[in-house]
């Protein structure tokens, strides 16, 4: 997945609707409707983008969600060729369709339903993403972006796919734990925060324990989902801040929704392009070092030209605070 847009948070951010929550346990909910945004690429796939927000930059370290299909594939499709990425690291999650990742350390996998990639940028890597043509199938997944803290930014890269992850079940619930841990079941993807990312496939009422020290957010992927009194459509975030041990859940047709969570990421963060620094240096250089050949390495697989950096803003970048807060 590449950002197209030189500031991911930029005015034609879409409003948020908040509503008071029950009281009673956590936060006021905060429900995010998305931007569409085109992707890269010459598929013109067109994500939903609800991280970052103009009114919430940051879930843990969740720094960015898109959310895309389900489309035919004989209309649009993912084709992103290569580019870099630092500071980071991506998660791939897919409902519908299969997506071939290939990057720079020589990677070459095909992602189904039901498995995780999961690229750890760390210093540099590139990689390119396409979607696997299939007569009269679909493609429908998201990407998200997990923030590297300050200790762990500049590790070397690598690549991780998931083909089995663990799962956990409740009354109208069972989920798919892609990163970290709900309730005692622990993903095998690498971490560096504490932090939770699950698919909830929902029929019913439902409950999902919380861990009270983490903020969380609901994205809806397939359906909409009831959370705890808010209706919330495919492609919208709630937002449900702090201090919940538990998340009330209701689907009236069988629905899958996605849960993130981590503690607070606390790091002021500089997002640009598809880098993620904490200077206007390290973003520069990071520039500069993709547009001169240096650093990123290769995507050898991939036929077609690699994308082109914008070029950098007349002012310095700056970083913002993570976690809630209108963006100046
Ligand atoms: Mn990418």
């Amino acid at each position: 997945m590449s950002n197209l847009l030189r500031d991911p948070a930029g005015p034609d951010a879409a409003p948020a609707t908040t509503v008071p929550g029950s009281a009673a346990d956590g936060a006021a909910i905060e429900v995010l409707t998305a931007r569409e945004v085109p992707l890269g690429g010459t598929r013109k796939l067109r994500v939903r983008r609800t991280l970052p927000h103009r009114s919430l930059r940051t879930v843990g370290a969740w720094c960015f969600v898109d959310h895309y299909g389900p489309v035919p594939l004989a209309q649009e499709g993912m084709d992103v060729p290569p580019h870099p990425h630092v500071g980071l690291q991506t998660v791939t999650w897919l409902l519908e369709g299969e997506v071939l990742h290939q990057d720079s350390l020589g990677s070459e996998q095909v992602i189904a339903p039901g498995q995780l990639n999961l690229m750890t940028a760390g210093h540099g890597i590139a990689h390119a993403e396409t979607s696997v043509p299939r007569p009269g199938g679909h493609l429908h997944g998201v990407q998200l972006w997990v923030a590297l803290p300050d200790a762990s930014r500049h590790q070397p890269a690598h690549f991780e796919h998931h083909a089995d992850l663990p799962a956990w079940s409740g009354p109208g619930v069972e989920a798919t734990v892609l990163m970290g841990e709900l309730d005692g079941v622990r993903s095998p993807a690498a971490t560096y925060t504490p932090l939770l990312g699950t698919e909830l496939s929902l029929h019913g009422v439902a409950a999902v324990p919380l861990e009270p020290d983490f903020e969380h957010a609901v994205l809806a992927l397939d359906g909409t989902v009831d959370v705890d009194g808010m209706l919330v459509q495919p492609g919208s975030l709630a937002h449900l801040g702090r201090g919940r041990r538990s998340l009330r859940l209701h689907a009236d047709r069988p629905g899958r929704a996605l849960l993130l969570g981590g503690e607070p990421f606390g790091e002021e963060l500089l997002m640009w392009w598809n880098f993620v620094g904490r200077t206007h240096e390290d973003i520069a250089r990071a520039r500069e070092d993709w547009a001169t050949g240096r650093r990123f390495g290769r995507v050898v697989g991939y036929s077609g030209e690699a994308l082109l950096a914008p070029p950098l803003p007349s002012t310095r970048l700056r970083p913002r605070p993570s976690g809630s807060g209108r963006i100046a």
